[in-house]
């Protein structure tokens, strides 16, 4: 191993995807899981292993390329023969656990690779019917590998954990459709105290892409009119290579062409006709299905997830019998021969702590604030803002001589404060200045566990008022915010006009009391023409607010604001010239 690979190698734990057909390996970067790719740029490795003339051993795509050669060294599908006796004589010198161990020594040779430092622990997915013999040699594989390996976890649960199922509610159940090329797998599980159970697993272990393939090749070989049987074994590996491309080239298209060199014959296969071939071995899987929801005494009502995985999973026919069965369409939003990878994965990043044990992300439904003057509602932390999270506003006192501030908090969407829910009140006291002199500081913080903490403090005195808020701040029902947001929008034009109304009369009451004692100071040097626009102004000010037209309210404000800007400068100016 090179200088380079030395380094920080201390919690990282790797998960592992030991496939019949294909293995993956990932982990968790900077709290993202991810796979690792190998040496092609690919994120699934062929589980197959070789041992070339000087007694190397090859894995993968390399170990598939010596079939033609020195078919008698190269094993593939071994999962299938873990923890079994008898074993067949091709495992005769090296046994099941010691090739399994070689493709994990593959895997985290890749990880190393990738990451820049050695893999030292591990989480590895097992099918769920494997029993406990089999799940020891899996982890007796692992540890040949200079593994050590932390968790064996079952690939379905690793699926749903892909899928983000571990999300659901207390006992949701979940259906896992497992086709991969050599197996298939149906397992129901069942979400209880934050962990999946297996309710039922069913299956067929020799059910797979492979079969297909198998069978698009007997199927060619008919109109080709060749015999099998008379195919040596390299050839038939040929066949079902080319079956297996023009498969999954019928995946994406209606037709393909079948043709296994460039100057070899051609066939034109239809999706169709390949969907006719499949037929009996999808009702395999479906018949398995029924089983396993009948095993689990479980009604396709109950089911409220289908994740599909498995390469096969890909095919269109596979994917309708599969949605005709549960009645459903399943989940296709990951990658199928990547998501038990990727579950175990995310496994391993909770384990090593890289992933916070994983928590929904939290956002405030809706709208924190608190009761300002004239009954308006005043937003600190708008409606989906994401927890945990922290927001301020200074405030000042509204009349002079106040002692005290009361601060209402509020929650919901709506412009009064009345129209809003309230969560709780404070009164802060502070001492007695003149009006708008005091300085108020009102923070509030939501913490991760939902907890809203209403901070106010007199800055003058640094004096603090702290109030919590446990859990309102975010344990709203849906139901009750869809209300308030509904409201909100149907009230939005009167809410509005209201606040505007309410605004504009805080504008001109602060501002009539401010023109009568200007009057009073400039009394001498004002004309009678003067005085009489500002009267004037001041009296259509009134009006304005007695018919509560926020409209003429702002527009007569801004005609006595004019009227006295003579006045207003005049005042000023003396003011600076040594005051009156
Ligand atoms: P395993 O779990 O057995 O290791 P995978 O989940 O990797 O297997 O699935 C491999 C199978 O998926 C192979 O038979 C392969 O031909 C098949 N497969 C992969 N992609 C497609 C596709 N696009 N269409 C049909 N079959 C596909
Ligand atoms: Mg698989």
């Amino acid at each position: 191993m090179s200088e380079s690979l030395v380094g920080p190698s201390s919690n990282v734990i790797v998960g592992i995807d030991l496939g019949t057909t294909h293995s993956a390996i990932g982990v968790v970067d900077s709290g993202f899981p991810i796979l690792l790719a190998n040496e092609q740029g690919q994120r699934i490795t062929p589980s197959a292993v070789a041992i070339d003339e000087n007694r190397i051993f090859l894995v993968g795509k390399s170990a598939l390329e010596l079939r033609g050669y020195a078919s008698a060294r190269v094993w593939t599908s071994i999962k299938s023969q873990m923890g079994r006796q008898p074993l067949p004589v091709e495992y005769a010198e090296y046994g099941p656990e010691q090739l399994s161990a070689e493709i994990l020594l593959e895997m985290k040779r890749i990880a190393e690779m990738r990451l820049g430092h050695l893999v030292k622990k591990a989480v590895i997915t097992v099918p769920a019917y494997f029993n406990d013999g089999q799940r020891q040699a899996t982890k007796r594989a692992g540890e040949r590998a200079g593994l050590e390996v932390v968790r064996i976890i079952n690939e379905p649960t690793a699926a749903a954990l892909a899928y983000g199922l571990d999300k659901l509610a207390e006992r949701s159940r979940i259906a896992v459709y497992d086709l991969g090329g050599g197996t298939f797998d149906i397992s129901i599980l069942e979400m209880q105290d934050g962990v999946f159970e297996v309710l039922a697993t069913h299956g067929d272990t020799q059910l797979g892409g492979d079969d297909l393939d198998h069978a698009l090749s007997q199927f060619v070989a008919g109109l080709a009119a060749i015999n099998w049987h008379e195919l040596s074994r390299h050839q038939q590996q040929q066949w079902h290579k080319e079956s297996s491309r023009v498969k999954c080239m019928l995946s994406e298209m209606d037709e393909a062409s079948w043709q296994l060199a460039a100057d070899a014959p051609s066939y034109r296969i239809q999706r169709q006709t390949l969907e006719t071939l499949m037929q009996p071995l999808i009702a395999r899987t479906i018949k398995c299905c029924q089983k396993a929801l009948n095993d689990a005494r479980c009604d396709i009502s109950n089911i409220s997830n289908v994740v599909l995985v498995g390469g096969s999973t890909r095919i269109p026919a596979v994917r309708d019998a599969v949605a005709r069965c549960f009645g459903r369409q399943p989940d296709l939003s990951q990658h199928p021969d990547e998501a038990i990878a990727l579950g175990a994965t995310i496994h391993a990043g909770v384990l090593s702590g890289a992933l916070r044990k994983m928590t929904l992300i939290d956002v405030t439904p809706l709208s924190l604030g608190i009761e300002t003057l004239g009954g308006l509602m005043n937003v600190i932390i708008p409606r989906n803002t994401t927890i945990p999270c922290k927001a301020g506003e200074m405030f000042t006192n509204a009349a002079a001589g106040q002692q005290s501030m009361k601060v209402s908090v509020l929650q919901g969407e709506r412009e009064m404060a009345r129209d809003n829910w309230p969560l709780g009140e404070l009164t802060v006291p502070f001492q007695p200045v003149a009006k708008g002199q005091a300085r108020v500081g009102i923070q509030f913080r939501i913490d991760e566990n939902g907890i809203l903490e209403v901070l106010v403090r007199d800055v003058a005195t640094g004096r603090d008022e702290i109030m919590q808020i446990q859990h309102a701040a975010v344990d709203v029902t849906d139901e009750k915010v869809e209300s308030m947001i509904s409201e909100s929008v149907d009230h939005a034009f009167d809410d509005m006009a209201e606040r505007i109304f309410t605004e504009a009369r805080l504008k001109a009451e602060e501002l009539l009391p401010a023109v009568e004692q200007a009057m009073e100071i400039g009394a001498a040097w004002l004309s009678d023409e003067e005085k009489s626009s500002i009267q004037l102004a001041v009296e259509q000010v009134r009006v304005a607010m007695a018919a509560k037209n926020h409209i003429h309210i702002k527009a007569a404000v801004q005609t006595l604001d004019h009227a006295t800007e003579a006045l207003a400068a005049r005042i000023v100016e003396m003011a600076m010239e040594g005051g009156y």
